[in-house]
């Protein structure tokens, strides 16, 4: 009896105060997520600088379904493995896909703006040296449907052979955020590091309200306001701007746009 009661206990946090009433290291904690990632605090390294890093995936297939929580729409697998790394200093950090799960609207803001959903694909770190690795895209609504959120809405309590094809059609990513923060629900563990995808992918209205229509005014979602957790601070932490343009190729473009005019 004791035992349901604490376990009553740990589960019991909604979306109601968007996070404002979650407590113990949600409260205390220093580096937490999400955040937003203003461009102008972020430090830029262009590919081809010896201190930029890329991101590569190992994609897999597996069979699995998609379900729904008390808190958001989760599909579990070892979908992917993914390697960051930088040749220059030998540094390299492995990991492997363990759940992904979504947030409508987005959770972290980039550059002050606010996008309709965000899928977080959660990975380990066999080395510990981070809590977890999470690699998050954001999506904006538009005309144009999307085969990766298809794929995970076909997936709905269903048994699919499931992959990740149609989010990472590039294997190397190297546009991207990085940064420090924690877990964006209860306990809100942090050193959780933060790789969030530069490219904003599209996604159409109808399947944007695959996700809101679960909380659609449900005082739990804080109004059917959604499952993101409010803003944190940044409290100084630094962001990393990975970014795919080599320095030399953005002179080229610029000359050649002066040229053009
Ligand atoms: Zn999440």
């Amino acid at each position: 009896m004791l035992i349901i009661l604490l376990s009553a206990t740990v589960l019991a946090w909604d979306y109601n105060q968007k996070g404002a009433d979650w407590e113990g290291q949600c409260v205390n904690g220093t580096f937490q997520s999400p955040i937003n990632i203003g461009l102008a605090d972020a430090e830029t390294i262009k590919n081809g600088s010896e201190k930029h890093i890329q991101l590569n995936f190992t994609l897999f297939t597996q069979e699995t379904k998609g379900y729904w929580t008390n808190t958001t729409y989760k599909i579990e697998g070892q979908f992917a493995n993914m390697t960051a790394s930088r040749p220059s200093d030998q540094w390299y950090q492995s990991s492997s896909v363990l759940q992904l799960h979504f947030h409508s609207p987005s959770e972290n803001h980039l550059d002050g703006t606010e996008y309709d959903l965000e899928v977080h694909i959660v990975m380990n770190d066999p080395t510990n040296r981070f809590t977890y690795i999470v690699y998050a895209v954001f999506f904006k609504q538009s005309e144009v449907n999307n085969s990766f959120i298809s794929d995970c809405i076909e997936a709905e309590d269903k048994n699919v052979n499931f992959t990740l094809a149609n989010l990472i059609n590039d294997p190397l990513v190297d546009d991207f955020y990085a940064f420090i923060g924690s877990l964006t629900t209860p306990p809100c563990s942090e050193n959780v590091l933060w790789l969030v995808d530069g490219e904003v992918r599209n996604v159409t209205q109808t399947q944007v309200e695959f996700f809101s229509k679960k909380w659609a005014n449900s005082t739990e979602f804080a109004g059917g306001n959604g499952n993101d957790r409010q803003i944190q601070f940044n409290n100084y932490r630094q962001i990393i701007h990975y970014d795919d343009y080599a320095s030399v190729l953005g002179f080229t473009v610029t000359a050649f746009i002066a040229l053009m005019f």
